[in-house]
């Protein structure tokens, strides 16, 4: 697997990254195609911005992931991370792939169960799961919650005893092993939020075998996201498997390792996540365990199975300097460039707009922050004013992060599926937005 971005290497052209989109062609006469359809077409009937899912890519993406599991002679249950796109419409594909999935709310737990996903087949992740949370999951019987501190397994033993229930956990361990990755997507190294300290997860697992309520059944790793290589991974399953060995010795059973997410995706030129050689990291460092295997899949399957559509708004030329393209896209729909310095590729919808004229330009949205920016000083064919483009790789960590900031409505959604498409989610409307706020009427008094 390759290393994350080298920004020394020039920006790929349009053709570079069709190539790396295997959903995604070009037609000379109909423009940019995701899976069978024009997404002018789209552009056209539904206005920008506007997400769109691949259904095709999803399915495929999915079956890959757990072809590669199989392959490598794994059984694995996939479940997954709701976080990164948690519409009903992608949950209910995804779960027709069999995958379950990987909560860290109440609200994505009744999404799951929304679109039919068995409690069985459901996992509750996250540092802060709420009363409310919890007793939701213990009335749902979900498969498991992976617990990530000693003060939220003491809440919940005294949750399932005072209900009457037993719930499996297993401990969300934080390996300190540094995933390499942006450090707001790193999760697995000592002093972030996440995870139980290495050392105190044995004497954890102990405490929780004598706690009413709570079966401790195994272990949990996360160590971050947009992993490209598998050095991580094998240190951390590496050390996990040494902990369920450890445990084992003291006589403890343990039946269950679960071992995350955060395979990366190819967003530039930086090769993309090999599901065979992550399916290898966790044969070779936890096969002979004879554990059930999890795995929580996110972006890897969704990301790019989604783009997001915009319109040039206008050009802004400045003087001795790169031109702004401002699109009617912004930070408030996709947040990644500003909050990650994230690069999404860019791509004309019209097939003569991509043979364009390549300039270097700035794409930014116009929202008054100037972290609004999509992309600076990016290689891109020479677009007008009113021109589509497509930014790609935005079904995970897109539409779920959305804001409605500047009063902006959240954008529409569609959905591809072979040659036909579909609304999922209409445009709101600046109504909707403002139509759950009152006026104070002073009808409340202080005691
Ligand atoms: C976010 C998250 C995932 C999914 O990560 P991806 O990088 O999208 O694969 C899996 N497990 C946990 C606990 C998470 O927080």
């Amino acid at each position: 697997m390759a290393d994350p971005i080298d920004f020394s290497t020039p920006d790929p052209s349009v053709r570079e990254l069709l190539a790396t989109h295997p959903d995604l062609s070009l037609d000379a006469h109909d423009g940019l195609l995701f899976e069978q359809v024009p997404l002018e077409t789209i552009a056209h009937h539904v206005g920008t911005p506007c997400w769109v899912m691949s259904s095709g890519t999803l399915r495929k993406r999915a079956a890959r992931l757990l072809g590669a599991m199989e392959a490598a002679g794994l059984s694995v249950s996939a479940h997954f991370a709701v976080k990164a796109n948690d519409h009903l419409a992608v949950l209910r594909i995804l779960s027709e792939c069999e995958l379950g999935a990987d909560v860290v709310s109440g609200g994505e737990l009744l999404r799951a169960r929304k679109v039919g996903i068995p409690a069985s087949k459901i996992v509750f992740s996250g540092v802060g799961k709420t009363d409310v949370e919890l007793r939701l999951a213990l009335e749902e019987r979900i498969a498991q919650i992976n617990v990530e501190s000693v003060e939220e397994l003491e809440i919940i033993s005294a949750l399932a005893s005072g209900m009457d229930r037993e719930i499996n956990i297993v401990l969300r361990v934080n390996p300190d092993v540094d995933a390499k990755t942006h450090a707001k997507i790193t999760t697995g190294v000592a002093g972030n939020k996440f995870g139980i300290p290495y050392d105190e997860a044995l004497p954890l697992y102990r405490r929780a075998r004598e706690l009413p309520g709570v079966k401790a059944v195994g272990y949990a790793v996360h160590i971050g996201s947009q992993i490209l290589t598998v050095a991580p991974y094998r240190a951390a399953y590496a050390r996990i498997a040494e902990l369920v060995r450890a445990t084992r010795a003291e006589g403890l059973a343990v039946s269950v390792v679960d071992c995350g997410g955060g395979l990366g995706i190819c967003y530039r030129d930086e090769g993309e996540g090999s599901p065979d050689a992550w399916a290898g990291a966790i044969r070779a460092e936890l096969g002979d365990l004879d554990v059930r295997l999890a795995i929580e899949p996110g972006r890897w399957i969704a990301a790019p199975a989604g783009v997001l559509l915009a319109s040039v708004v206008l050009r802004k030329a400045v003087t001795g300097g790169a031109s702004f393209l401002v699109l009617n896209a912004a930070m408030n729909d996709l947040l990644r460039p500003s909050l990650y310095d994230a690069w999404h590729g860019i791509v004309p919808l019209s097939a003569r707009d991509a043979m364009g004229k390549p300039e270097v330009v700035s794409v930014v949205g116009p929202v008054c922050e100037s972290g609004d920016t999509f992309a600076q000083a990016r290689l891109l064919p020479h677009l007008q004013r009113g021109a589509h483009v497509a930014i790609l790789d935005t079904g995970a960590y897109g539409a779920v992060m959305s804001s409605t900031y500047n009063a902006r409505p959240l954008a529409a959604e569609v959905l591809v599926d072979g040659h036909t498409w579909s609304v999922i989610r209409p445009r709101q409307t600046v109504e909707e937005l403002w139509g759950n706020e009152r006026f104070p009427d002073g009808s409340e008094e202080a005691a």
